[in-house]
């Protein structure tokens, strides 16, 4: 496959041949979110497992409680086969030098995001396999499904073929951690980052928390209350977001009254119009032409000025102490919610 031909094949467990992991020991580099859930779920399914961590790292306690075994990453890397690179996306090329010379002809270089080897922050030798498995999922619910004996749909990705097996052992993985349960979706490392670096700065985190400030400021400085401004652009955002995900756009529109389908679809591309498509190109166009993954990189080196600014005004935002003072009002429903979750498990353990 070229990179510019992407397929949507998907692998389920049948198709994964567990028998690639064994003899195989695992180095899961970092104990976050998502290295947590991949280790441990490794281990649950039988693979040798060895978790890397700095000498000086506060989460060896969390590894050591959890009952597997934490070496530093050079450790972890030279005893492995495959090393699962789980340490934050910034913080990897700055790992990957340091393990760099423990690869060794055959090995798996196994990442559950694209990032630093698409912009070649990570330039692995070519004798061995570079290989993705990335759960859709945070890794709490990667390990709480599995746990459930559910599994978390995944993207699946060789970048490079080293040994004619990366995809064979790709599966296996995915099969060990839960994955292939629900389905892994092929696709490639560049496809994999540009619709993920598109989809959260232009629609999902971006786009979003944008549309909701200028809402929210659109009525305020019309003058209604910055309360009722933060229910209808902030809190009920939850609600439709619900219903899509639940049942797609068709569902959002049958549960709302005629009036807001109405007012939402003739309105709607009124306010997200040409020029506002025009503005999401751009943004694609510096992911695919590497201008922002170099600003990244180069606002990182600086130790994140830009960085630094936009983190805090964003938490200066007034919806933000408004919003604290009104979710405040909800605190009833959120504990009647965790009674009920309690009533849940106490009827499932009886
Ligand atoms: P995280 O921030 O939750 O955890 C990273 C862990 O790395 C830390 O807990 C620590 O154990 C370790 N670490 C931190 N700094 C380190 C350093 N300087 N040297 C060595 N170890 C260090 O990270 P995450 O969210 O699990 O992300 C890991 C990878 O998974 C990334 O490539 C990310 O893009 C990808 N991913 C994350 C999610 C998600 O929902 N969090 C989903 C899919 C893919
Ligand atoms: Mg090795």
């Amino acid at each position: 496959m070229t990179e510019d031909e992407f397929t949507t094949e998907i692998y389920y467990e049948s198709d994964a041949d567990e028998s690639q992991l064994d003899d195989v020991t695992v180095a899961v580099l970092g104990y976050g979110s998502q290295g947590h859930a991949h280790a441990l779920n490794l281990h649950d399914s039988g693979v040798d497992v060895v978790v890397g961590l700095r000498e000086d790292s506060s989460s060896r306690s969390a590894v050591e409680a959890d009952g597997l075994e934490v070496v530093t990453p050079v450790e972890a890397a030279s005893r492995a086969q495959i090393v699962s690179m789980l340490v934050p996306d910034t913080v990897q090329p700055h790992v990957y030098e340091q393990i760099e010379d423990e690869l060794e002809e055959g090995d798996t270089l196994q990442f559950a995001h694209g990032f630093n080897i698409h912009y070649n922050q990570i330039q692995p030798d070519e004798n061995v396999d570079v290989t993705m498995i990335a759960p859709k999922s945070p890794g709490h619910l990667v390990r709480r499904n599995y746990e459930n004996g559910e599994g978390t749909p995944g993207l699946l990705a060789v970048y490079q073929d080293a040994t004619g097996d990366a995809k064979e052992r790709a599966l296996a993985y995915s099969k060990a951690i839960g994955c292939a349960r629900a389905g892994v979706v092929e696709t490639t490392f560049r496809e994999e980052t540009e619709t993920d670096l598109f989809g959260e700065q232009a629609v999902l985190c971006g786009g979003i928390a944008e549309l909701i400030k200028v809402g929210y400021e659109t009525l305020v400085d019309a003058g209604y209350s910055p309360e009722m401004a933060y229910f209808e652009c902030l809190n009920e955002m939850k609600l439709i977001v619900d219903l899509m995900y639940e049942d797609g756009l068709g569902a959002m529109w049958d549960s709302v009254s005629d009036t807001a389908e109405y007012g939402g679809l003739t309105r709607g591309e009124a306010v997200i119009d040409d020029q506002v498509r025009a503005n999401m190109e751009e943004v694609l166009e510096e992911v695919q032409n590497g201008e922002f993954a170099t600003e990244w990189v180069t606002e990182n080196q600086a130790n994140r000025p830009v960085y630094t600014q936009l983190n805090q005004a964003e938490k200066d935002h007034e919806s933000e102490e408004v919003g604290e003072r009104l979710r405040a009002l909800f605190a009833w429903q959120e504990e009647q919610e965790e009674e009920s979750e309690d009533e849940r498990s106490k009827v499932q353990a009886d």
